[in-house]
């Protein structure tokens, strides 16, 4: 793809976003109004719950991708560069096209594989090429390669509460692959 997709992310929060953004936003979904709570009861009737895939997933070093905000998985042993095997769709790190202000489904190794650019604070608001992402994030190995997906359950998961992370993350929900939306039981044998 050659046209430029501009992503940029809402910065203020950009540094601190973490599993304390992402558990705020499911703690308040319990309160007041009907969507809220649907959004609570669909939350509740997934067999692994978001906030706690979250929390057993952050082990070892702790570091989270700087696009897509999945956690290191190199353990807690001396790693050279923090790697992520699956990354997730990087509107979950709250990036968003530039124009539209939809999240964005992609994942990290497919737009590092792609001529896309994007911006953030960390390029000082300047369009980069994620193919020198090195350049901005020179501890991170992200390998480009299109052939890697998001696992079943992250797309289940964008897919299903697309609105709301829209609203949280002050974007405008994605444009999720119809076939995100029938993932359901794949997303939960993937937990098993
Ligand atoms: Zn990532
Ligand atoms: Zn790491």
């Amino acid at each position: 793809m050659s046209e430029k997709l501009g992503m940029e992310m809402a910065d203020k929060m950009r540094k601190s976003f973490s599993i304390k953004s992402s558990v705020k936003l499911l703690r308040q979904s319990k309160s007041q109004n009907k969507t809220q709570r649907d959004f609570q009861n669909k939350i509740d009737s997934l067999q692994t719950k978001p906030q706690d895939m979250l929390f057993n997933r952050v082990w070892g070093c702790g570091k989270q991708c700087p696009f897509c905000k999945a956690p290191c998985e190199a353990g807690g042993e001396v790693h050279a560069k923090h790697f992520l095997s699956v990354h997730r769709p990087e509107g979950l790190g709250r990036y968003r096209f530039d124009n539209s202000k939809k999240l964005v489904t992609d994942i990290c190794t497919s737009l590092v594989h792609s001529d896309i650019s994007f911006k953030c604070r960390d390029t000082k608001d300047q369009w980069h090429k994620y193919k020198e992402y090195s350049q901005i994030y020179p501890d991170w190995q992200i390998d480009p390669d299109r052939s890697i997906e998001a696992s079943a359950y992250w797309k289940y998961v964008m897919a299903e509460f697309n609105e709301q992370f829209a609203e949280e993350y002050d974007a405008k929900p994605a444009d999720i692959p119809p076939y995100w939306k029938n993932m359901k039981t794949q997303a939960e044998e993937s937990l098993k």
